[in-house]
């Protein structure tokens, strides 16, 4: 199994079951693979063009990997350049993809193929097509041309029409544990080993905020991120602190006004939050749950010891329904008033 797919980590299962369909000639018309950014999709769909038309994909040498990655036709596909395996992603400066765009890449499905066997059409980012593109695409998937693959990259699948979505196998990019991700991690990062001997405590919070995509921790791993991983974390501690009943309310004020004012960040560091909050009630109940935010016991114990069951409940629950305002467009700052207003009005 280790020599299938071997450029994407993990989801064995998937590798597997698309490996072998390639093999047998049976891999689906269309493909919907979804996961967050950084989760392989892009190399899930670039292994499945290299085996479909990998000039040895007959060969049945024991230990030979599919694709093989040295054929002409794997390193071409690998670097890009395969006239047969033709991207569409969102133009640049534009929010959506639209139906003019998809109009073109729907004429080229119908010409033959230049030299491959197999046409291959990946859509990046397809849940950003508009509706009028998407249908453009419908009717391509309703009788797609002979030899011709479709695969959709998406992280959200809810934005795809249910008719393209009957007409696809969909796929869902695996996620990973903490130990998985870091030896994934380290595998493909020096920097990740470096960081680890020189400042474990930092790698442990990348690891934990990358909510298990190696391309996510990979991305924090570059030296600007790793700092906003610190920020992020003493935004949450600076929170914890300030939630005593008796701090003043411009310790906590302070806190709330220092989150950050743009929505996704914001978001992340209140789910961050959230988790310090739920280790903290964990914790009240059993020394045998590990923490999901905290790097240590230690450092778990030292914030938020002087916060009783009831209070870390009362604003978990807060802050639970400020996550769930951030998608509703509220206005940011108006919502962060109203998180330390609720808070302190749960006396
Ligand atoms: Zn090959």
């Amino acid at each position: 199994m280790n020599n299938r797919f071997t450029r994407l980590f993990g989801n064995d299962k998937t590798k597997l079951r698309l490996s072998e369909a390639a093999i047998s000639n049976t891999l689906p018309h269309a493909l919907l693979i979804v996961g967050p950014a950084g989760s392989g999709k892009h190399t899930l769909a670039t292994e499945i063009a290299a085996a479909a038309n990998c000039q040895n994909l007959g060969v049945k040498l024991d230990g030979a990997k599919l694709p093989c990655g040295i054929c002409n036709n794997c390193k071409r596909i690998y670097s890009g350049s395969f006239p047969d395996v033709n991207l569409l992603g969102r133009s640049s400066g534009k929010a959506t993809i639209g139906v003019e765009e998809l109009r073109d890449f729907r004429e080229d499905m119908f010409l033959s193929a230049t030299e491959a066997k197999f046409k291959f059409y990946i859509i990046e980012d397809a849940d950003l097509m508009t509706p009028a593109a998407q249908n453009a695409l419908l009717k391509v998937l309703e009788e797609p041309p002979k030899l011709v693959h479709i695969i959709l990259l998406c992280t959200e699948a809810d934005k795809i029409l249910s008719t393209i979505k009957s007409r696809t196998q969909y796929i869902q990019t695996e996620l990973f544990g903490y130990d998985e991700l870091r030896a994934h991690v380290r595998a493909l990062s020096e920097k990740a080993t470096i960081l680890e001997r020189s400042d474990p405590d930092k790698f442990g919070a990348i690891l934990l905020s990358s909510g298990g995509v190696i391309g996510r921790a990979l991305d924090m791993l570059d030296d600007g991120r790793t700092d906003a991983i610190t920020q992020r974390r003493e935004c949450v501690m600076a929170f914890i602190d300030a939630l005593p009943k008796r701090a003043p309310f411009s310790k906590l004020y302070s806190a709330t006004q220092a989150l950050p004012s743009k929505r996704e960040e914001l978001k992340c560091v209140l789910e961050d939050i959230r988790n310090a909050l739920r280790d903290l009630v964990a914790s009240r109940v059993s020394d045998d749950i590990a923490p999901i935010f905290f790097l240590s016991v230690e450092e778990r114990e030292r914030s938020g010891g002087a916060l009783n069951q009831k209070r870390l409940i009362e604003v978990y629950d807060i802050i639970t329904s400020a996550i769930e305002d951030i998608d509703k467009n509220v206005v940011i700052s108006t919502l962060l008033t109203d998180i330390a207003v609720r808070i302190k009005g749960k006396v």
